[in-house]
């Protein structure tokens, strides 16, 4: 008995994939949430980073476009004690053309007059300071001999503007000052709005007062530092972290809203002047950034989520479709390990009940090669002993010669079975008359017959279709039939032979009304060795090889054999021969 193999559980293999599969995505998700932390971490300093950087960007710019103009003019100062008064405006028109931004460049005589400049249009001519009582930042760069810079004002043609005031000595001699106004329009033109970004700018000065907002939240010139005060104490504090000159960020909310701002500021320093640039942008910007990261984080966790899924599932596929190829391949090899194990039973039996056969047959040989032995010898002892007449004598020859032809039956009976068995039994076909055939074996048979009192009767068509035979070996046939007919049939009964001729075929019937055969021996009777009755004291002599003799012949002449039979009714084999 073979054990029934399954292999594999099929839910089992399902669900570690399964809790695979869900363990790779938990840990995913956890390490997603982790490192959104560090992105956020990241994101935020990154755009802190960045604005600060746009501040300095911007202040740098500034610091450098204002000392550049400051140079600028004190270098034109220099050289103005040296240059003779008609050449003095071209002097004023180098600077202004080759340094852009400045709005305008004056010269102020040792009493405080404006003499020229350039451009005439922004110049007013002949203007004295000690008559507008504007003169304090013109004596105090002639008394300190130095350059000196205003605070941003408001300017006669409107917006803001600084000088830039740089006194003109002549060796000891002062002859007067050079100045020179910027509005601060056109440094906000060139460093603050050309700039892309949509960020609020604005700049403060030292004491609080704005320079320049593009927001608009505060007008050029006002001082908010007192007005924040109770107002916005974030944004004031971040103004003073401004007008201390410190660079750096804060975070304010704007006017009455929850709106959360980020400014990053940076100092400008010009001379004796300290302003502040800063870039304001809404929280809400960092905020939309991180989350587009997170937007993206949680596209990539579920990709990968559907791939592992999709893999998980093809696993299951895989390995399911495995199992069920391993299963199948187990059960036809265990199926076919049962009908070899079935077929190794059968031949064992087989081999069993050719044994006993064998034994049997051994037995059945010695007694049926002896058995014809004891009459000869009496017979032949009893001839040469005695001298019997001639009637007497012939009986005592006809005996001898009837069991010597008995064993040579027997004999040749083994011969054909084992000429058989080697594929060596040759057929010399030609075409033969069947019941030429069919007498030929009844002429052989006809003294046996005789003995035992039984009649044969034939019924054949005279004009029987010629068959193509070996004639001998189809004789042969008959005679083993019609010889079991006679040994089976009690004295006094009958044998026939029939022949029917159809379209296709030729049907012989060798009947009798003998012992007949059971029905659970009819199948084994055409076996070699087997007989019904194979005890040693059976009735009838035999080799049981006749039948298997008969059919091996009948089927090399593409014929078939069969019988029908009723226990002690009789027998009738029946040839069948295709044309
Ligand atoms: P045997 O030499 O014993 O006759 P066979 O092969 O010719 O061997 O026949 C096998 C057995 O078939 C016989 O021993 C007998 O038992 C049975 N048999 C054959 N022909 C007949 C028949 N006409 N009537 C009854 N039994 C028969």
């Amino acid at each position: 008995m073979i054990p029934k193999i399954t292999l594999g559980n099929n839910k089992y293999n399902l669900f570690l994939v399964i809790i695979i599969c869900a363990l790779i995505i938990a840990l995913i998700t956890l390490y997603g949430i982790r490192l959104n932390e560090d992105i956020h971490d990241i994101v935020q300093d990154q755009f802190t980073q960045q604005q600060l950087l746009l501040s300095k960007q911007m202040s740098t710019g500034i610091e450098e476009f204002l000392n550049q103009k400051t140079i600028n003019i004190e270098i034109l100062a220099d050289h103005l004690s040296d240059t003779p008064p008609d050449e003095m405006i071209i002097e004023f028109m180098n600077v202004y053309y080759h340094s852009p931004g400045i709005y305008v460049i004056e010269f102020i005589n040792e009493s405080g007059v404006i003499t020229m400049g350039y451009p005439l249009e922004n110049i007013p001519d002949k203007y004295d300071l000690y008559e507008h009582d504007q003169a304090n930042v013109f004596e105090k760069a002639r008394d300190e001999k130095k350059t000196y810079i205003t605070r941003p004002f408001l300017l006669m043609e409107g917006g803001l503007g600084v000088t830039i005031w740089s006194p003109v000595y002549n060796g000891s001699e002062f002859e007067g000052v050079v100045l020179a106004i910027i509005k601060l329009s056109d440094i906000s033109d060139r460093f603050l709005q050309t700039c892309d970004s949509p960020e609020d700018i604005y700049t403060v000065d030292e004491f609080g007062t704005i320079l320049y907002d593009n927001a608009d939240r505060f007008q050029a010139g006002d001082n908010v530092a007192e007005a924040l005060n109770e107002t916005n104490p974030l944004l004031l504090q971040i103004l003073n972290e401004q007008m201390n000159g410190s660079e750096g960020i804060g975070y304010y909310f704007e006017g009455n809203t929850s709106e959360k701002k980020l400014a990053a500021y940076s100092p400008i320093r010009w001379r004796n002047l300290l302003w502040s640039v800063a870039v304001v942008s809404p929280q809400s910007d960092v905020d939309a950034l991180i989350y587009s990261v997170y937007v993206k984080q949680v596209r990539f966790i579920g990709l990968s989520g559907g791939f592992i899924v999709l893999l998980g599932l093809s696993i299951i596929l895989l390995l399911t479709r495995w199992n069920k190829s391993l299963e199948f391949e187990v059960a036809s090899k265990t199926s076919e390990i049962t009908k070899s194990n079935e077929l190794l039973k059968r031949a064992n039996k087989k081999l069993m009940e050719l044994d006993k056969l064998k034994s049997d047959f051994v037995s059945m040989v010695s007694h049926e090669l002896k058995t014809p032995l004891t009459p000869m010898k009496t017979s032949a002892e009893f001839l040469l002993q005695n001298d019997p007449d001639l009637n007497v004598r012939r009986e005592m020859l006809e005996l001898i010669v009837r069991n010597i032809d008995r064993q040579t039956r027997m004999v040749n009976d083994m011969l054909d079975i084992s000429r058989i068995e080697s594929g060596n039994m040759r057929f010399r076909k030609e075409m033969q008359d069947m019941d030429e055939i069919i007498n030929s074996a009844i002429e052989t048979m006809k003294k046996q017959s005789e003995d035992k009192k039984i009649n044969i009767t034939t019924d054949i068509p005279t004009d029987l279709f010629k068959i193509n035979a070996d004639k001998d070996k189809l004789i042969q046939v008959f005679i083993n039939l019609l010889s079991n007919a006679l040994k089976f049939t009690p004295s006094g009964g009958n044998v026939e032979i029939k022949a029917n001729e159809s379209e296709k075929y030729v049907e012989v019937y060798v009947k009798d009304d003998g012992i007949g055969i059971p029905p659970d021996k009819i199948d084994k009777i055409f076996n070699k060795f087997y007989q019904i009755d194979s005890t040693s004291a059976r009735l009838y002599g035999g080799s049981g090889l006749g039948l298997a003799i008969t059919k091996s012949i009948v089927e090399g002449h593409g014929g078939t054999i069969r019988v029908e039979s009723t226990p002690d009714e009789g027998s009738v084999f029946i040839l069948t021969f295709l044309k």
